[in-house]
């Protein structure tokens, strides 16, 4: 048990919660000493089998406080008795991933089940008959109409996200999912439902099933929306500071004014200034995507590129590959920017800034993440200084403008066809929409004279240039 001293010690405050010995073992390999605010509340109240609604910012372990308890739950044996839904195909690998590694010493089964992947791959693990099951709506729809799985086991359902899961795109499918789970529940149990009205804590098991739904943000909309999928009373658990601002607060931020034209230019230098552990380069298109990824290859910067053009097992690789550290920089569409957990992410980088600003808070989450520090860098064109203003807006900051030591912006070339008639063709900054910006260190600067990025020297026993690194490796 714990105190033979190869195992490291039993994270106390998780047994404090109810959490039983086989997923403490795992949360003590993982290093898990320490519940986080959302957990702290959440799991006790999910044992005990109430329904949730949980709101707690990004990066924040959102995924252990759903998963543990259901993993602490599940019956052995039951085919599908969780089915976790999330928006995209890499956040149901990485669910499952989370989950697999806390249930690692339990008898339970996980499997994702998402689309652009074959579902005969998918239908043979489905044979070994998994207790949870993470997926996107659309491939989970796909294997209930193929009568690959059904709901007649299923006691949790969970919406990871779910102000997107609940949000116009996805509305129609989540609608279709949970009537089926409901409509289980209907056949099962049809005439309990009141007997167990009366009591206040019914045992779990008595409950056809339990709905969780979690995000780091939910507008009064959704929260409408959600509840007509849920039980009353259902509790609303919200993490101290969830609802305050999004979560960027921690992310060093700048932006940089730069003419289209400019722009590739500024990337590339960027990337060798900062020479960073590990960074995504987020574009609008996925066109955009594939050409800056294959223009920094040619430059010798080694990268990879994920978005909708990529098969799915390609799109998994590169994931994993990022993951695991084997190269340093992503250029991604947003398929990257939600729920995506990679531990280190040094430096975000908008090479477009997004047109909905609760992208950009998506975008800039995915650095900085459980305290650690990150920096985030947006290029903005003369015209997008209404997409900037509106993303300072959410997120109740300023962001300060930044320029970079020896970058100097050049005139259009010859051939740019891209400007507004009558348009000068001089390269003109950004307006400057405050008296004053913010630095780094939280002394006031004046908006006229923008931070400047010096290259840092490079020290004795330095990282390898960015320009270099894939050399040496090989
Ligand atoms: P969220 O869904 O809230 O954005 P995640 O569930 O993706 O956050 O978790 C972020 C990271 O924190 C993951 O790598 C996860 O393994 C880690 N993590 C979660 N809970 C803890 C904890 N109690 N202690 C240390 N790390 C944790
Ligand atoms: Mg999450």
């Amino acid at each position: 048990m714990s105190d033979k001293t190869e195992h490291p010690p039993v994270p106390e405050a998780f047994a404090a919660l109810g959490v039983r010995p086989s997923i403490l073992r795992a949360l003590a390999e993982l290093k898990f000493t320490t519940p986080s605010e959302i957990q702290a509340l959440l799991i006790p109240r999910a044992m005990a089998g109430v329904d949730l609604l949980g709101q707690a910012r990004t990066g924040t372990g959102k995924t252990a406080a759903f998963s543990i308890p259901i993993l602490a739950r599940c019956q052995k044996g039951l085919a599908t008795q969780a089915i976790i839904l999330v928006p995209t195909r890499e956040l149901a690998v990485q669910v499952e991933a989370e989950v697999q590694r806390l249930g690692q010493y339990t008898p339970i089964r996980s499997l994702a089940v998402y689309g652009g992947q074959k579902i005969a791959a998918q239908v043979k693990h489905l044979k070994y008959h998994p207790e949870i099951l993470i997926g996107t709506p659309g491939r989970v729809i796909d294997l209930l109409d193929r009568r690959i799985i059904d709901f007649q086991n299923i006691r949790f359902v969970v919406l990871d996200e779910v102000d997107r899961m609940l949000d116009i795109g996805f509305r129609d499918d989540i609608r279709n999912i949970l009537a089926r789970v409901k409509g289980v529940r209907r056949q099962e149990q049809p005439s309990e439902e009141g007997a167990q009205q009366g009591e206040n804590e019914s045992p779990p098991q008595d409950r056809a099933h339990q709905t969780i739904f979690v995000s780091a943000t939910i507008s009064e909309e959704i929260e409408r929306l959600a509840r007509k999928y849920m039980r009353e009373p259902v509790e609303k658990l919200i993490a101290p500071g969830a609802d305050e601002r999004p979560t960027v607060e921690s992310v060093e931020q700048y932006y940089f004014s730069v003419q289209i034209w400019d722009k590739y230019r500024l990337l590339k230098k960027l990337l060798e200034q900062e020479n960073p552990e590990l960074a995504i380069v987020f574009c609008r298109t996925k066109r955009g995507a594939e050409k800056i990824a294959k223009r920094l290859h040619s430059d010798g910067i080694e990268c990879r590129e994920i978005h909708g053009n990529l098969a799915q097992n390609k799109r998994d690789r590169v994931m994993k590959n990022f993951r695991g550290g084997k190269f340093d920089v992503l250029v991604a569409t947003d398929l990257a920017s939600r729920g995506i957990d990679v531990a280190d992410i040094s430096h975000i980088i908008n090479f477009d800034i997004p047109e909905d600003p609760e992208i950009y808070v998506h975008r800039v989450g995915r650095t900085a993440r459980m305290g650690a520090a990150g920096k985030a860098f947006t290029f903005v064109t003369r015209e997008q200084g209404d997409e900037l203003t509106k993303v300072e807006a959410l997120i109740n900051m300023v962001i300060p403008q930044a320029k970079l030591e020896g970058f100097e912006p050049t005139p259009p070339p010859a051939d740019w066809t891209d400007l507004p008639p009558g348009e000068a063709v001089q390269a003109k900054p950004v307006q400057s929409r405050f008296d004053r910006v913010y630095s780094p260190t939280g002394a006031t600067v004046s908006a006229e004279q923008p931070v400047t990025l010096a290259p840092k020297p490079l020290r004795l026993g330095a990282k390898i240039p960015i320009t270099r690194r894939h050399k040496r490796r090989r």
